[in-house]
């Protein structure tokens, strides 16, 4: 017989609400017997420390598992030090309230490519994460740094680039199947995905899906979950190496398609 292991998959929404409707959605994801959600700053940081304390503390009483999206305005690459010093600030300021909320990994879209190297590009941002990786060690913030692969051409995150930072740099990862579709012009390998991320030796792996339309250049918008990409096969692939991991909906329908998610996986006998 081999070894027990007990697997724990999470799957809920992007987006909690503002600070008075955030206590009751969360109810509501855990009444449809969902556990994860991410928390949109994506357009703003909109809690204080106070407000994510109290609304980390409702989640972690609903054992809803809690992630923080960073804003989008976000270069770690660019060609201006004080956008980059305001991208940092942008996503620190994100890992405090995560730490208040008791909120982890923080996923961010890294930096773009612009008129530079890639491989310059590459570099200041390992370097920017470096800094900010020994900034939360310093104050104690108990969070992890996620880069996100990231759906477009442009950006930095294949996820060949996002593996070797999250390597180099020693944070987590999130990984977007969505986007790796879209980049990968309507195609995806799950088990090979999986086998690379796996080298990573994570115990627990952040992950985004929803459905997606793209162009030559990559992601254009998320869509509600079909068959691109479909879910089910992923599904199947994690149940088959008993992945421990959340799964984000970004999908426009957010939890409605979590619970679509949560069907497949009672389908396919895991109850999530
Ligand atoms: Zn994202």
């Amino acid at each position: 017989m081999g070894l027990l292991r007990t697997l724990k998959i999470r799957l809920g929404p992007a987006g909690i609400g503002g600070v008075n409707e955030a206590p009751k959605n969360l109810l509501m994801f855990s009444n449809l017997g969902l556990n994860a959600a991410e928390v949109a700053f994506t357009y703003s940081i909109y809690l204080n420390n106070q407000n994510a304390k109290r609304i980390g503390q409702i989640a972690k009483k609903l054992d809803v598992k809690l992630s923080i999206h960073a804003p989008y305005y976000v270069n770690l690459a660019s060609e201006e030090e004080k956008k980059i010093e305001a991208s940092k600030k942008r996503i620190l300021d994100s890992c405090e309230r995560a730490h208040f909320m008791e909120a982890s990994p923080v996923v961010f879209h890294p930096a773009y490519f612009g008129k530079k190297q890639k491989q310059d590009v590459f570099d200041m941002t390992k370097e920017a994460m470096s800094e900010m990786n020994g900034f939360i060690k310093k104050k104690r913030w108990n969070t992890e740094l996620a880069p996100e692969i990231t759906g477009k051409h442009s950006a930095l995150g294949s996820l060949e680039e996002t593996i070797e930072l999250v390597k180099e740099t020693k944070s987590s990862i999130c990984v977007d199947l969505a986007h790796l579709f879209a980049r990968n012009r309507g195609a995806i390998d799950f088990a090979g995905t999986l086998d690379a991320i796996e080298s990573l030796k994570f115990k627990y792996i952040h992950f985004h899906f929803s459905g997606i339309n793209f162009t030559l250049k990559g992601e254009k918008n998320h869509v509600p979950m079909g068959q691109n990409p479909d879910f089910r096969p992923f599904a199947e692939e994690l149940l088959k190496r008993k992945q421990n991991c959340t799964i984000i909906s970004e999908s426009p329908i957010t939890w409605k398609d979590s619970l679509k998610m949560k069907e497949i996986f009672e389908e396919l006998g895991y109850k999530i």
